[in-house]
């Protein structure tokens, strides 16, 4: 994969939308990990899983800035696959009863349409999967689309 992602490969937009699904919970985890004792750990991760790394704005607003960027269309097509990705990871978080935060650093309010039960590693799995499909599919209508709301200075 980091050779795929080294090398510019057309995958590496698959690939990246596929670590952008699963990258929400993995931030959560990286985030915890720095509490010292285990217990301390499991604290810390149930207080912030799905807080400010789920907030949808960041996952727009990488997707939108890899199109408005000058940069060659292989990155371009990996940063906003990642964006893609983290974004779908919060749109399935968000129809579990926990939801997903309304605001970046704010407990209060939350969007959550109560769809599903809480995400299991599996859906996660299932939802890169779904992701890296839907982005190998829908890439290039996805990167023109973009492009032509670039130019008229939407973002
Ligand atoms: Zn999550």
């Amino acid at each position: 994969m980091t050779a795929a992602l080294a090398l510019n490969l057309p995958p590496g937009g698959i690939l990246a939308a596929c670590a952008g699904a699963v990258l929400p919970d993995v931030l959560d985890q990286r985030l915890s990990g720095l509490a010292l004792t285990s217990r301390g750990r499991q604290r810390v991760f149930n207080r912030i899983h799905r807080g400010p790394t789920h907030w949808f704005g960041w996952w727009i607003a990488l997707f939108a800035g890899a199109m408005a960027a000058h940069i060659s269309p292989a990155a371009q097509s990996m940063l906003a696959g990642l964006g893609f990705g983290g974004l779908s990871h919060v749109l399935l978080d968000m129809c579990t009863p926990r939801g997903v935060p309304l605001r970046p650093f704010s407990r209060a309010g939350r969007l959550s349409f109560n769809l599903c039960s809480t995400g299991s590693l599996g859906e996660y799995c299932f939802l890169a999967c779904i992701v890296a499909a839907a982005w190998f599919f829908l890439r290039e209508d996805a990167l023109r689309m973009a492009g032509r709301l670039t130019k008229y200075g939407l973002f």
